[in-house]
């Protein structure tokens, strides 16, 4: 994720793209860094920590003389932040510096294959993969830097946006992308590339988009893009009229919704380096087998919408592992003397990895003596660096404080676990497994389409965003799911919301109903449908107005219901992913058709550490 800048020009690189990089830090980032060329060689600069921290020791770039650049702010992914970790990375003799968003998910096979061949690697990112491969190409094949370029890109796999600048060609700048967002900028002497156009509105507002591995090659005088035969692919220009507010946010009015049409992206980058032929590969965890058979109990701590990601994943785990899983609440957790030992998995997840009271937790959960695992979002945190494994959730920065793609990838994390134990203890069968994996690697297309159908929802929105009391309800991993659309709704819209098992509302809470109150009623779990149509029916008889959720072909539901949004199907256990995007999209209608603050609402932080 985060930022790239590269420049070509007549003016001085390093101020430019510090400027540029400034523009970017609202995407958030854990360290950054410049290479330019100085007439002579490539002279590098990287620092962890703010933007500043770089600024400062390059006097606002004016240290660094040269008018060919690129510039990076680094969301790590692979290797925690650090000065060697960040970008630009360097190939072998340093004639090679990329800049690259993305992960490469080949990058270990890759990395074997250079370190065969005698190449030294400095650092633990996937990046370095690139820029050493360029250079071991561009030997092997004799070839100019197009061709290095590429062959890379055949053979890496994964997702990236790629600035690239060569020793030996000083007056060239390149780039490429896949599955990553970059931009270029067409200026009059001088040409731009970008993350996104906000880090180069200064300087030109005509942009080129380009496609999936499209390769461009920048001068001063001009851009040429190619597609990887060579043949030149014509541009249109596009001309960029949003102001600046509006192009940090894509286009979009929130983060919140650019977070939440992020979220196919963001699942396919945290499931699909996991995916290897038909297996779940999770080699960043060390449990081993035998481990797994001695725990008797899994215990998930975690806080607000990442503990009901720990409710969906009791469901999950004890259906694919036949381990009694408990979940509990983290401030809770660590007061009540819990009772874990070493026969204990302890998994706890948090989008920052400082939430404080997860923190506390899992360190409580250490002392008892358990086995730690943690789901966390931002690489080298504390909760990462102080669990026994961490998978991390490829999410990139989230920056609206109501969680949605974050959310979404801890979700797809937990099924893969899932998957991964149970195949591992042997809990499930062969065909369960790999009807699992296919399933979960059809999750991406089928957010996108239900995000396509968004209309729908915005229209029942618009007829609703006045009402006083919403309840959820839903049984099953249903119920898990509703405790996530009632806390969304009440995040950003502050209407008050309640979220129930299906069959629990009438031991009391159902007195609250009366005419015209709103129930959402979530039935996607279908062995318990005609169950929740009954539970529908009782809310019905008290004069609720009912939005029914379900998946697709279970008409049933209309003559129940007042409104139906259907869904696509899936596997039973991922089915929260996908009904979780209609929650969303309607708690943000909602909140923005009652004009509120919905990138930071009331009372909250993204990130809470404090008790
Ligand atoms: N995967 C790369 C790394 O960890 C790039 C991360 C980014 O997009 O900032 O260095």
């Amino acid at each position: 994720m985060c930022g790239i800048v590269g420049y070509i020009g007549g003016d001085q690189a390093a101020p430019l793209l510090l400027k540029g990089l400034e523009k970017l830090e609202y995407r958030g980032y854990d360290s950054a860094g410049v290479a330019v060329y100085n007439g002579k060689q490539l002279e590098i600069a990287k620092a962890k920590g703010r933007l500043k921290v770089l600024s400062d020791m390059l006097e606002e770039g004016k240290t660094l003389k040269g008018t060919i650049g690129i510039g990076h702010t680094r969301w790590a992914t692979h290797g925690a932040p650090s000065d060697i970790n960040s970008h630009p990375q360097v190939s072998d003799s340093g004639k090679f510096a990329v800049v690259h968003n993305g992960i490469i998910e080949n990058y270990l096979t890759l990395k074997n294959f250079l370190t065969g061949k005698g190449i030294q690697f400095v650092s633990e990112t996937d990046t370095e993969v690139v820029a050493q491969l360029l250079e071991y190409y561009y030997h092997k094949y004799q070839c100019d830097i197009f061709e290095a370029i590429a062959r890379v890109i055949h053979k890496v796999e994964g997702s990236y946006a790629l600035g690239i600048i060569c020793e030996d060609c000083p007056d060239e700048l390149y780039a490429v992308r896949k599955d990553s967002p970059l931009i270029v900028g067409l200026g009059e002497g001088e040409n731009f590339i970008a993350s996104d156009v906000t880090a180069i509105l200064a300087h030109t507002r005509e942009i080129y988009r380009l496609n999936d591995d499209e390769i461009v090659r920048l001068t001063r005088g001009g851009v040429t893009v190619y597609n990887t035969d060579r043949d030149v692919v014509e541009k249109q220009a596009v001309h960029i009229d949003w102001d600046i507010s509006a192009a940090e946010k894509g286009g979009y009015e929130h983060f919140m919704f650019k977070e939440i049409m992020e979220q196919p992206k963001a699942i396919r980058d945290t499931i699909s380096p996991r995916i290897r032929n038909g297996k779940v590969v999770l080699d960043d965890i060390t449990l081993t087998r035998e481990q797994l058979e001695s725990f008797r109990r899994i215990v998930i701590v975690a806080c607000g919408s990442a503990y009901h990601v720990g409710v969906v994943a009791k469901y999950a785990l004890e259906k694919m592992t036949r381990i009694p899983v408990e979940v509990d609440v983290a401030s809770e957790f660590r007061y009540r003397e819990p009772l874990v030992d070493e026969k204990v998995l302890v998994l706890v997840i948090s989008q920052s990895g400082e939430t404080a009271d997860t923190l506390a937790a899992l360190r409580e959960a250490k002392r008892l003596g358990a086995r730690t695992l943690s789901i966390v979002n931002v690489v080298g945190s504390s909760i990462a660096n102080e669990s026994d494994d961490v998978l991390y959730t490829w999410a990139g920065p989230e920056i609206a404080v109501a969680t949605t793609k974050a959310y979404s990838t801890q979700l797809a994390v937990v099924y893969l676990l899932a998957l991964y134990m149970g195949n591992l203890l042997g809990t499930i069968s062969q065909e369960t497994y790999a009807a699992g994996i296919q399933d979960l690697e059809k999750l991406p297309d089928q957010v996108s389409e239900i995000l396509s159908n968004r209309e729908h929802i915005q229209y029942f929105a618009s007829k609703n965003f006045n009402a006083k009391d919403i309840f959820f309800i839903g049984r099953n991993i249903d119920y898990a799911l509703s405790l996530e659309g009632s806390l969304k709704l009440k995040e950003i819209s502050y209407i008050h919301s309640e979220a129930y098992a299906a069959g629990e509302l009438k031991h009391g809470t159902i007195s609250l109903v009366e005419d015209g109150t709103l129930v959402v009623a979530l039935a996607s779990y279908l062995p318990l449908f005609d169950k929740t149509m009954s539970n529908v029916k009782e809310v019905k008889a008290r004069g609720a107005y009912v939005l029914g959720l379900t998946v697709e072909g279970k008409t049933a539901i209309e003559k129940e219901t007042d409104f139906v949004f259907y869904l696509p199907q899936t596997n039973s256990m991922m089915q929260p992913s996908l009904m979780v995007i209609p929650l969303q999209l309607f708690a943000y209608y909602v909140a923005a058709m009652k004009g509120c603050d919905i990138d930071k609402p009331r009372n909250l932080a993204k990130s809470v550490t404090v008790e």
